[in-house]
């Protein structure tokens, strides 16, 4: 159960991910979630950094994907005008959201990487499948309730042990399962 809780590799933001490293893991699929992962949670327009990443992960050659538990339209649907395939209301750390969005994107488990900035809903879901597990740090959005009084309290215990097993490096994963 324990090792649910830890991710296989931990960086600062998503523009820290190593693009070389992940695909000398063998992976081609990436989902991210979204809320203070990509955008601060409840914003609706993209940064045009995010964006212009986006677009350089695509012309890499990675299939990319959003799955979140927000349940607002709106996000869903401005995630689809950026172009990209997203699974809402997701219900993280359940199995299912992340089934779908790899069946989208067309990869496998083996090829499939979980980028979020929660270790109960992502991080969890994704070792659950045992799929490659990336924890970032939270971007300062306004966070859901549920989120503040329970997760956070449980990664500032784990983070330490997180941080000793990772640093905040981009090459020293742990190998996969
Ligand atoms: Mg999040």
């Amino acid at each position: 159960m324990l090792r649910l809780l830890f991710p296989n590799l931990y960086v600062p933001s998503i523009y820290d991910i190593d693009l070389e490293y992940l695909r000398r893991q063998g992976i081609r699929g990436i989902i991210f979630d979204l809320d203070n992962t990509i955008v601060e949670r409840g914003q609706l327009t993209w940064p045009q950094k995010l964006v212009t990443w986006m677009e350089g992960l695509k012309e890499a050659g990675f299939k990319v994907s959003i799955v979140s538990n927000n349940r607002r339209r709106a996000v869903g649907e401005m995630a689809k005008a950026y172009g990209i395939p997203a699974v809402f209301w997701a219900v993280k750390p359940r199995r299912k959201p992340f089934l779908k969005a790899m069946k989208l994107m067309g990869v496998s488990r083996r090829e499939t990487a979980v980028v979020g900035d929660q270790i109960l809903t992502d991080v969890v879901g994704g070792n659950r499948l045992g799929l490659f597990t990336i924890l970032i740090n939270p971007l300062p959005g306004k966070e859901f309730i549920g989120t503040t009084l329970f997760s956070r309290q449980l990664e500032r215990l784990l983070l330490p042990r997180i941080r000793k097993r990772h640093g905040f490096s981009r090459r020293l994963g742990h190998d996969r399962r």
